[in-house]
């Protein structure tokens, strides 16, 4: 069989962990396979839909390194839809109905009052022809409904064998009374026409693939395999629809600065039974990728295990790769030996501006005892400067003071960087040079 799989957001807003995390399972099964990954776009909620989400969408997963091989819009079907409408009337499964947002409200309260599940009570289907042809000549528009006639059974890929009687779900409403198609049946009618293998999304959706089994069946299309992916959590108890803004995609890159490669390979090994590690890059989560690998329990997302896992990330780039982006941050002088030096030392990759800043240009100095430092400063040693002048200098430093280890050490980082911690010294004393080191250890900020 070959494996098409899609994602379908609706671009109401940003992709955020949760959605990420669908779309990642989605193409590393496509490119594992050797199969397509679609990008379908659900926009048919022409309000709350926007031409700026869905082209952050599409950054999004370019940025994350999810390509797609096709790509397609449901406000350009509506006249399919209407068709497949047509086709459900004909098989007798889909009928008005008539009642208002707030009658169906009412019900709804009267059923929970009454301790009984809030499933629509099919009154419509007892209107009679004459009823019918009554309403819409008084100008009432119905809104359709498929009648769910079928128990659904599947054997899901993560979440094992499903099943739903009938009579546990309302009647899905298929198109609105202003003509607009939900996303229930839409959806349905896509992945039929595509020929979609695999449907893999959250496990929010299970009671829609219980539905959406009879809707397929009806369009006489081959239903897809399953897969329903365990919702994520945040680590710290709150749900993740309470963060979206921090927890987007938008967020992680902008604001906390995280490499893709972490996220990607966070999310594809979180909630698995893999070793939470860096991936060396996308082919080898591509390689290991497989269903029976994915828990049952909701995974707790952490932000500080993405951050660990994106500092042993950036330990591994090589300067040929971070050239351009270094380019992009202003610092296109950045050298090889610079990119070294500070590397080791990097949690995001924006801090080697403040390394930069500190080794060429200007950095306030720390000072706790100026007589030390100005007596460090006049044993510096002439130029040339390379990676051994830190310890000629602090071995000499240590014979004048009698200061050792930290005493000795961390008084002079302190002055020349302002900082407690950081790259090796030995490596960041000669980027730092003499003119600047001799003047912080004077107390100058320069
Ligand atoms: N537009 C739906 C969503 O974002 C798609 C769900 C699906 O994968 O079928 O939840």
């Amino acid at each position: 069989m070959s494996v098409l799989v899609r994602i379908a957001p609706s671009p109401t807003g940003f992709l955020h962990v949760g959605n990420i995390r669908a779309a990642l399972m989605n193409w590393l099964f496509a490119r594992h396979e050797g199969g397509r990954f679609l990008l379908r776009l659900d926009d048919t909620d022409r309000e709350r839909s926007s031409e700026e989400f869905a082209k952050a969408i599409e950054r999004d997963l370019l940025w994350l390194g999810l390509n797609w091989d096709m790509t397609f819009r449901q406000s350009g079907r509506l006249a399919r839809y209407g068709a497949a409408l047509e086709q459900l009337k004909k098989a007798g499964r889909a009928y008005p109905c008539f009642e208002t947002q707030d009658e169906l409200a009412l019900k709804r309260k009267s059923q929970l009052a009454r301790g009984l599940p809030p499933v629509y009570d099919r009154a419509a289907l007892s209107l009679s022809r004459d009823d019918i042809a009554r309403k819409t000549a008084a100008g009432q528009k119905p809104h359709w409904r498929f009648r769910l006639d079928d128990t659904a059974a599947w054997d899901d890929l993560v979440q094992g064998r499903k099943e739903f009687r009938p009579g546990a779900l309302s009647d899905p409403v298929l198109v609105r009374e202003d003509g607009v198609p939900l996303y229930t049946f839409a959806s349905v009618v896509d992945d039929a026409d595509a020929g979609v293998s695999h449907v893999i999304r959250g496990e929010d959706h299970v009671a829609n693939t219980a539905v959406q089994i009879a809707l397929w069946r009806v369009l006489d299309a081959p239903v897809p395999a399953f897969a329903h992916l365990p919702l994520i959590t945040l680590s710290s108890g709150e749900e993740l629809s309470k963060r979206l803004g921090s927890m987007s995609v938008a967020g992680l890159r902008d604001d906390l600065g995280v490499e893709p490669l972490a996220v990607a390979s966070l999310l594809a090994r979180l909630g698995t039974s893999e070793p939470i590690e860096p991936a060396a890059g996308m082919q080898e989560l591509i390689n290991r990728f497989d269903f029976r690998k994915i828990g049952r329990a909701p995974p707790k997302f952490d932000t500080s295990e993405l951050m660990r896992l994106n500092a042993r990330i950036l330990h591994h780039v090589s300067f040929a790769e971070a050239a351009p982006r270094l380019q992009a941050l202003g610092l296109a002088q950045l050298d090889e030996a610079f990119w070294n030096a500070v590397r080791p030392n990097l949690h995001i990759l924006s801090e080697v501006k403040d390394w930069w800043r500190i080794a060429k240009e200007k950095s306030a100095p720390v000072i706790e005892d100026a007589g030390f430092t100005a007596r460090a400063a006049a044993l510096l040693p002439p130029e040339p400067w390379n990676e051994t002048t830190w310890h000629g200098w602090t071995e000499a430093v240590k014979k004048d003071s009698g200061r050792k280890g930290k005493e000795l050490f961390m008084p002079l980082r302190l002055a020349l960087t302002g900082r407690a911690d950081g790259p090796e010294m030995k490596a960041l004393l000669p980027l730092i040079g003499p003119a600047r080191a001799k003047a912080r250890l004077a107390g100058e900020t320069a």
